[in-house]
């Protein structure tokens, strides 16, 4: 577990463990399948208009979505690697906790296009 803990030790949310999803599933942080449901990465307005695809093409396990409007991070498939941030020539795509607040409803969002919500 020590080992796991060191390999996984900047995947957190406020000091709790945050595994990627991949292995936990759809089950929230407190236990409660319905309950506090970890995000991991989200894609946000500047998305809209843009749509490169360009993240889409660096992640390693084709988590993301297109839809009409914007892509989407599924959150149950992200192992929150990274890899899309850099790429996206518009800054769409932020972790959870680095999301601007002025687009805090796109973390709602990426959920709903999921069907998650
Ligand atoms: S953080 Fe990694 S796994 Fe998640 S959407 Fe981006 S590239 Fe895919
Ligand atoms: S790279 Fe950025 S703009 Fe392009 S599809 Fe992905 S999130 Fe949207």
């Amino acid at each position: 577990m020590a080992a796991l803990a060191a390999n996984f030790g900047r995947f957190e949310i406020e000091g709790r463990p945050k595994f990627p999803n991949a292995y936990i599933g759809r089950v929230g942080l407190d236990g409660n399948p319905e309950g506090d449901l970890p995000m991991t990465h989200v894609i946000a307005e500047p998305c809209i208009g843009t749509k490169s695809g360009d993240c889409v093409d660096v992640c390693p396990v084709d988590c993301i979505y297109e839809e009409e409007e914007m892509f989407y991070i599924h959150p149950e498939e992200c192992i929150d690697c990274g890899a899309c941030v850099a790429v996206c020539p518009v800054t769409a795509i932020f972790t959870e906790g680095d999301l601007p607040d002025k687009w805090s409803e796109y973390k709602e969002k990426n959920r709903e296009l999921a069907g998650l919500a």
